[in-house]
């Protein structure tokens, strides 16, 4: 079996009736990346840059960061690296930020909402981002958007820093932007989104956890923190279709993705990506080989008007029954 996936690494993912489906690595630090791209990685779909700034003293200054940056994107060898700005706050925590300690960090100070507050760092990491970006397909993401006026402040920063190192004479390139889709409200305003950025990502982790109101990390409410949901099918069907209304890139970049039950209905949602660990990029390429996107489209559609968790496990299990 390990040899027939194997076989698959080096593909580029693709239905048996031939809808490619980029399949990427998420990454956590820059020695991950060359071991993802051995794996079969088509693109770094997620590359967590707050593991640069965690279990140290001090923030990482701007030529480390250019170094990181630029280390990953001359591993990619031109395939597409979406960095992630830094995801830091509520239940990550950085001493040396003195970030305030909340009963609800998961509803509380993180990620772009704390870049206010903390601007030279923020600043310090687009000008890393913006001088690495000549090596390689770059691409920058934003975690938790919730507003267009967020992402609007963001795109002001970047042209700050952008007339500064004009200003410098420091050479940059430039980036595709785009955001996390893991607040459930974005999906109301695709459209508006769609004027701003030019692709997405959805963050299935924090989506499911905002979206049935089920902490990610609660024993107690494990069991209610289920993906399967009609509800979030649902809303999985509004942000891919929402984008690709006006022809935006969309993919995955949580657990989700390497779940192999789940597969065929990522598929029947129309995602342009899927990013996962590394592991499971050729498992996840050799199962992508035996779909067919026209029965996964029939199924998807199917699932989304179920009532009930147990109903689309009903519906997966004799769709997988039927491809045996
Ligand atoms: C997610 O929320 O799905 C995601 C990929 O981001 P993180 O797990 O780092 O919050
Ligand atoms: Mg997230």
């Amino acid at each position: 079996m390990a040899t027939k996936e194997g076989a698959f690494t080096h593909l580029s993912g693709k239905t048996r009736d031939g809808k490619e489906i980029e399949i990427a690595a998420n990454i956590a630090c820059t020695v991950e990346a060359e071991p993802a791209f051995a794996k079969g990685a088509e693109g770094i779909g997620l590359f967590r840059t707050e593991m640069l700034f965690m279990d140290r003293a001090t923030a990482p200054d701007e030529d480390e960061q250019f170094h990181a940056y630029k280390t990953v994107l001359e591993a990619a060898e031109g395939k597409p690296v979406i960095i992630r700005t830094m995801d830091i706050g509520g239940d990550k925590p950085i001493e040396y930020l003195n970030l305030p300690h909340e009963h609800n960090p998961f509803l509380g100070y993180r990620a772009v909402r704390i870049y206010p507050q903390f601007i030279s760092l923020f600043h310090t990491q687009i000008r890393a981002i913006l001088r690495a970006a000549p090596f390689g397909k770059t691409k920058v993401m934003i975690p938790m958007i919730q507003s267009i006026e967020e992402i609007r402040w963001v795109k002001a920063q970047i042209n700050t820093v952008k007339a500064q190192m004009e200003q410098d004479g420091v050479a940059y390139g430039e980036f595709e932007l785009g955001i996390m889709v893991e607040i459930p409200s974005v999906a109301f305003i695709m459209d508006q989104f769609c004027k701003e950025v030019d692709f997405f990502s959805i963050g299935s982790n924090d989506m499911t956890q905002y979206l049935l109101a089920v902490d990610r990390d609660n024993d107690n409410v494990a069991k209610l923190y289920n993906s399967l949901a009609p509800s979030f099918l649902r809303l999985l069907e509004a942000v891919v279709s929402g984008a690709h209304a006006h022809n935006k890139w969309v993919g995955l970049c949580g657990e989700l993705g390497a779940n192999k039950k789940v597969l065929p209905l990522l598929v029947g949602a129309g995602l342009d990506e899927l990013s996962m660990a590394a592991p499971s990029i050729a498992t996840t390429k050799a199962q992508l080989s035996q779909l067919d996107a026209q029965l996964c489209r029939e199924l998807f559609i199917q699932a989304c008007n179920c009532a009930t968790i147990e109903e689309v496990e009903h519906l997966l299990e004799a769709f997988s029954r039927s491809q045996e």
